[in-house]
Parts: structure tokens; C-alpha cells; sequence
């Protein structure tokens, strides 16, 4: 049974003070049934987080990690530290990661690789960019991205596989795709699991929206069949509006 999840990507946003103060609130807002919400600091304000938010059903993830376990790798994070904190789910292929940090499918297949091996939860991000849409190559992008980055994991593997399709051309910008566009993306992707696992894999897996979702159209575009929830940049910053997209489930 899939679930329905809203995350919050808050990006390199909120010190310490912030991410305390949003937390905060979030704690104090009643959750609806049914919805697991998860919230996504900055690796410096994981720690508090995870205190903070005890007692609370609200997940804290990391939004990256490195593939190896420990080493000579500077300024990096690895899943056992992640872990040590009490993190157990990761995002991994945010399109921030794999424009601006270089990260390929094959680097994140080794990502991927080694949360498993830490039995971590992970929120894999992919999606096209306008170009790949414009050229109508946005079906076999997504296609790729999935079979290079995540196809290799066995069967069983897939219980610990959430999945959030982004297309580029919406992060951020104010431009959604409409829901028949995300129905539309999200249905193939399940199509395109049934043919490389099976149905039962591609209807257990949830499959996130991502790219300005706002409370405005939250309820709309998660009322599609194949749409299970939303990963939320800009308005989880704001615990108002991040909430009302958490309640926009019908
Ligand atoms: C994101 O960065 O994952 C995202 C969806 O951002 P926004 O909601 O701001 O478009």
C-alpha cells in the first residue's frame, strides 16, 4: 500500500534559530491521518531537529549524502553520521545536486547503493528540464534517469524507494506543471516499473510531486490518481502554508 507524503525541502535556508522556530511551530499544528509529513534541514540543524521534533510523527531527512562510509572526503556526509543523528531517510538527485554539483546517474546509483546499505528511506528526485520537453524527449529522460540511477536495486529494495519526479522547468519558478501533465508523467513512471519489476512494485511505490506547489494548487494537482503527495521547496519555509498543503489531501 502506497503512503501519501508531503516533504519539505528547505535548501540551504533557516540557521539554527529558524529551523528552531519552524519546528516549533510545526509541532504545535495538529497532522492530518493518513499524511506522513517529513521535513528536510540543513545538515548543521539535523541533530536539533530529530530532538526537537521527539514525540512528534514529523520525519526528519537529510537532503544528501555521500556514497561512502567514512574517508578522505572533505566536507562530505556520510549515511552512518547521517544515522548516528537519528536521520533515516535521504533525498538523493535533487536537480539542485545534479546541475550545480555535477551529480550523474552513475554517482547516484552508488548514493543510492549506500543508503541501502544503511537501510535508509530514500526520496529519489528526477525530471526534465524545458529543453527535454520543448523536444518532446522529457518521457525517455525520466526513463533514463530512473534506469540508470535506481534500476539495478532488487525488488525487495523497493520498500525503502520513494520516488519524486520534478521536472526542472517548475522548481522554483513559479510555473507548475498542470496536473494532467504530473498524472500524465506519473502514470508512465509507473508503467515504466511494471515493465522492469512488476505491477505490485509500481503500485506500492509513492510518487511525489515536485515544482510550486502551493497551498493554491496543492489539492488539485495531489487529486490526481497517480499523484501521492508533493516534495516542497519555497512554501515549506512558511509553516502556514506548508501545513495547508500537508491538509490538501481530499
Ligand atoms: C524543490 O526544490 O524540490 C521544489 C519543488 O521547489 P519549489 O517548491 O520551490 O518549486
Amino acid at each position: 500500500m502506497r503512503k501519501k507524503i508531503v516533504a519539505g525541502n528547505w535548501k540551504m535556508n533557516n540557521d539554527l534559530g529558524a529551523t528552531r522556530e519552524l519546528l516549533t511551530d510545526l509541532k504545535s499544528r495538529a497532522l492530518p491521518e493518513g499524511v506522513e509529513v517529513i521535513v528536510t534541514p540543513t545538515f548543521t540543524n539535523l541533530h536539533s531537529a530529530t530532538e526537537a521534533l521527539s514525540g512528534s510523527s514529523i520525519k526528519v531527512a537529510a537532503q544528501n549524502m555521500h556514497h561512502s562510509e567514512s574517508g578522505a572526503y572533505t566536507g562530505e556526509i556520510s549515511g552512518t553520521m547521517l544515522k548516528s543523528v537519528g536521520v533515516n531517510t535521504v533525498i538523493l538527485g535533487h536537480s539542485e545536486r545534479r546541475a550545480y554539483f555535477g551529480e550523474s546517474n552513475a554517482l547516484l546509483a552508488e548514493k543510492v547503493n549506500a543508503a541501502l546499505a544503511q537501510g535508509m528511506t530514500i526520496i529519489f528526485c528526477f525530471g526534465e528540464e524545458l529543453d527535454d520537453r520543448k523536444k518532446g524527449s522529457h518521457f525517455d529522460l525520466v526513463k533514463s534517469q530512473l534506469s540508470e540511477g535506481l534500476f539495478h536495486i532488487s525488488e525487495s529494495d523497493w520498500g525503502k524507494i520513494v520516488l519524486a519526479y520534478e521536472p526542472v522547468w517548475a522548481i522554483g519558478t513559479g510555473e507548475t506543471a498542470s496536473p494532467e501533465q504530473a498524472q500524465e508523467m506519473h502514470d508512465f513512471i509507473r508503467r515504466t516499473i511494471s515493465e522492469a519489476y512488476s505491477d505490485a512494485v509500481a503500485q506500492g511505490v509513492s510518487i511525489l510531486y515536485g515544482g510550486s506547489v502551493k497551498p493554491n494548487n496543492a489539492a488539485e494537482i495531489f487529486g490526481k490518481p497517480d499523484v501521492d503527495g508533493g516534495l516542497i521547496g519555497g512554501a515549506s519555509l512558511k509553516a502556514h502554508d506548508f501545513m495547508q498543503i500537508v491538509n490538501a489531501f481530499s
